[in-house]
Formats: C-alpha cells, structure tokens, sequence
C-alpha cells in the first residue's frame, strides 16, 4: 500500500470503547492491572532486564522480527482506541490525524533489517562487527505524541535486542500504559517473554531520576523539550535527544503558490500543530504575499488583524518581565499550556472572531520578532513575515529556527535558493516543495520515526541507533 493514501475512518463510524477506563479494563488482568505497567519503577527496571536476557538467549533475530510484526498488527487493530484515548487524557490535538500517525509509527518504523553487519575476511581469518543490543533502554516520552512514541521506540529497540522502561509524561500516563499493556500482549501472543516493554503506573521526575541512574541502564532516550534533553545531557550517561523544534518555511517567487499554501496549512494544522516538525512561521517574498495569504484562505484559514492578533497574544502567551538591566525591561513570553493543541474555532470564539466548524489554522502578519515567530506555540496560529528577497528569508529563518537544527521547508523552483537555504539552515529535516509530514515518509520515501534526534546527532533514530557496536575474532 502506498503511502500517501492511508485512509482514516471517521470518528462517528467507529465501534470503540468510549472511555479510558472502560478500555483499560477490557485488555487489562483479571486484577486490573496492566501488563509490563508497575507501581514501582525499580520493579518495571529488573522485570526488563529479566526480560532482555531471555531475548539475547532463547530468541533469534527472525523470532525479534515476528515479535515486531505483531505489536504492528495490535498497533493497527488499536490505532482508533489510542487516538481516542489520547484525546481524552491530553484534551490536545485531532482525532483522525492521531489515527494516522499511529498508522505511520505501526507501519513505517524500521525492524531488525535496519541492522547490518560489517565483515572482514583473509588469510587471517574472520572479523565481524555486529549491531548489539544495549540492554535496558530508558526511554522518556512526551504529551504531543504519547502512544506513537512508545510503539515507534519500542519496535525499534527490540528489533535491536533490548529493552525498554518509559517514563511517559504524567498527563498522559493512562496511553502510555494501555500502549505498554497492548505491546506486551502482542509480544507474549507470538512466543516472546513478558516485559520487554515496561513503565511505572504514575511516572515522575523521581521516577526518572532512578530510571537515569541505574546501573544496568547504559542507554537513555528522550523525546520531549528542552528541559528534559539538558536532563539526560547532564546525566553522565549516553543520551539519545530528540528535542523541541519551531520549524520554519520559505516561500519565494518562483514557487508554486497554490501548492505551498495548501501544504503548509495542511502541515501546521496536522494535529493542531501539536508535532514538532509542524510548520511554525513563514516567511514569504513580498512580491507574491498577498497570493499566498489570498490561498491560504481558501484552504480553511482565518486571517486576523492587528487588533485580534493582539487579543490571541494575550490568550496564548504569558508574559514575563526580566530586568535586562536597570533602564531596560525584557519582556519574555512561555506558553499559556490549556491552550496547546487545541482546535482553531476554539481561539477564533475566545477572541470574538467568527468562523466556520472547517476552520484549521489561524494566520496573520508580524515581524520577525514577534513571540508568535520566535516562541514554539504548538497551537494551528501559523505567523507570516514578509521578506523583501532571498537573504533577507533566510536569516528571518534561521533566528525563527534558533539554531535547533530540527527542521525547516522551502517552496521554491530556483535551484540556488533551494540548495543555499539547506546549507544554511543545516537542519535535521529539510523538505523542498512539500509538507513537513514528508520528512518522516509520509507521502514521501524513507522510513519514519517519532524520534527526531537533533541535539544529539542521530537524526531520523531507528533501530541501528539503540545499538553498540561489537567486534568479534576469528583469528590465525
Ligand atoms: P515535555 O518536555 O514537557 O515532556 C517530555 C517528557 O520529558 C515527559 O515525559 C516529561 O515528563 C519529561 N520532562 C519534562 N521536563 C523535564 C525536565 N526538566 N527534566 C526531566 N524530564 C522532563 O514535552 P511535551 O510538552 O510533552 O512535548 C512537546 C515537546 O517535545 C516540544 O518541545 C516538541 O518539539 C518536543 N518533541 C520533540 C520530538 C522530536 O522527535 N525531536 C518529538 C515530539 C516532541
């Protein structure tokens, strides 16, 4: 099946369990609790460790596959039972865009072919260096994309031979056990041990502070903001980051306009521009802005005067006052966060703006030092900065992107401004002429991944990156 045409079913046809608790109970024990789910997080470390060596031991490469193979199936049969769920629990996002990228992370993470083995053979012998589990994995999930989290690093760090221990955020902690107890009985359904996937019932900084400091765990992976990255960075231990992103767009005037506007507004408002590779601000030659705009409307945007604009700042953002100095006052702005992921009617009704139930993303015009520009919002508000030239769009963006090398977009059909803004921008992700979406293959080739490890360098994780590196000899 191709990639860009996986169908979602609406949330009215669905036949599912309307509660959390109900859906709990149904795949849970008899005494209600969940599988690979422990009260204490000491526990769900020395249940996965029990766990990993029976993989190392008593299980082939073919057999980590088949166990793969079956937490896609359960995440499959799942996907619109976990959309539900997280749209309870977090109240952030939309219900069919959380289906597909359950759809993606089930179907598009790469398994064990993702590891290779380099060899050496001669007259003295035989050497192989092979990609070997590290163990225990400790892996920290965020709010944004609880569940496609756990199931995309579970099936990449089994197919890898290890382990794995969430910590998930705590407002979303029911998902992330209903996902652990769903992977376990996927995992046991096909011969495989009990807990290779775990988490604690209530997890914590504390729950994390044991999970980061225990022996047996030599590998650790975050995907979340960047308090939790300086966290693991600080934790004298190997650290996968992924981190937080504000990716920005470029339009310029040989672009497709048509194309670009539909796009981008179809990127930002995925999920309610919950994904940290969503569209964040753009930034648009002046010759061609008010066509772009002019599109943007027509694919269900609302365009907001100074006035509104002024009135969604005082919504969305908190301000905070510094003393920069003793004559200059600094004003900083953080998230107002009941505000994050929520629908773009719900924003417009809050200010007084009128709109239509299709409507999904907010735009408006600022300069390129506005909070809306410069602060990850996570909300469909998408900034536009219009930009006299080339130079002038590129350094607009790489002040928006703050040196987060995470991702950002172009449209554009000149060959010197596509290859100029890559260099520049030096991102992990960057995309020509399409979605961010395309980034992770979605409607684009490559695999995916709900890991995008910036800071740390490993780029689009999979499987290969929860391995070390082992070299066995043969010799004489
Ligand atoms: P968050 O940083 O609040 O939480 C992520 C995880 O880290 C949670 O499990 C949380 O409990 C924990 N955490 C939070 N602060 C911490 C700290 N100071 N020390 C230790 N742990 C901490 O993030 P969120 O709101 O759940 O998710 C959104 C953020 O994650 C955005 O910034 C987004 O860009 C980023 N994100 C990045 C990727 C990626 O692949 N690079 C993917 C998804 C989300």
């Amino acid at each position: 099946m191709s990639k860009d045409v996986l169908v979602s079913p609406q949330i009215e046809d669905l036949n599912v369990i309307t509660n959390i608790e109900g859906t709990k109970i149904k795949q849970a024990n008899n005494d209600g609790s969940c599988l690979g789910v422990f009260k204490e997080v000491e526990v769900a470390i020395s249940k996965a460790m029990c766990a990993q060596k029976a993989l190392t031991l008593s299980y082939t490469k073919d057999d980590r596959e088949r166990l793969i193979n079956s937490i896609r199936k359960a995440a499959l049969e799942n996907k619109e039972i976990l959309a539900k769920m997280i749209l309870e629990e977090t109240k952030m996002g939309r219900y069919e865009d959380k289906v597909l990228k359950h759809e993606l992370a089930a179907k598009y993470t790469p398994g064990t072919e993702d590891l290779t083995t380099t060899a050496w053979s001669g007259d003295q012998g035989l050497t192989v260096v092979e990609m070997s589990p590290y163990g225990v994995i400790g892996a920290i999930t965020p709010s944004t994309n609880p569940t496609e989290t756990v199931i995309c690093n579970s099936i990449g760090m089994i197919a890898a031979g290890n382990s794995v221990v969430f910590n998930g955020h705590p407002s979303a902690k029911k998902c992330v056990s209903f996902a652990v107890d769903m992977i376990n009985r996927a995992i046991i359904s096909s011969g495989g041990p009990e807990n290779l996937v775990t988490t604690v019932e209530n997890p914590t900084m504390e729950s994390l502070d044991v999970i980061m400091k225990h022996p047996y765990i030599k590998l650790l992976c975050g995907t979340g903001g960047p308090g939790l990255i300086n966290t693991l960075l600080n934790s004298g231990k190997k650290a996968i980051g992924a981190g937080a992103g504000n990716p920005p767009v470029i339009v310029d005037d040989t672009a497709d306009i048509e194309n670009a506007a539909k796009s981008i507004i179809e990127g930002c408002s995925f999920d309610n521009n919950l994904p940290c590779i969503a569209e964040k601000e753009v930034f648009v030659f002046e010759n061609i802005a008010n066509d772009l705009i002019n599109n943007m409307i027509q694919n269900n945007s609302v365009l907001l005067n100074k006035d509104q604009v002024s009135r969604l700042l005082d919504l969305v953002l908190l301000k905070q006052d510094e003393e920069s100095n003793n004559f200059n006052k600094k004003t900083e702005y953080t998230i107002n966060k009941k505000w994050v992921g929520k629908d773009a009617k719900l924003f417009l009704d809050q200010i007084d703006v009128e709109s239509t139930t299709d409507v999904k993303c907010i735009i408006c015009e600022v300069d390129v030092t506005h909070p809306f520009v410069m602060t990850e919002l996570m909300m469909p508000i998408l900034p536009i900065v219009r930009v006299k030239d080339i130079d002038e769009a590129i350094e607009c963006a790489k002040i928006a992107e703050q040196n987060k090398k995470h991702s950002a977009y172009i449209y554009s059909r000149n060959i010197d401004n596509l290859s100029r803004f890559e260099k520049e921008i030096d991102t992990t992700i960057f995309v020509k002429n399409a979605k961010s979406f395309a980034g992770v293959g979605f409607g684009a080739e490559g695999f995916t991944t709900f890991t995008i490890a910036g800071p740390t360098g490993e780029g689009i994780t999979s499987a290969r990156n929860f391995t070390r590196q082992r070299r066995c000899v043969l010799a004489g």
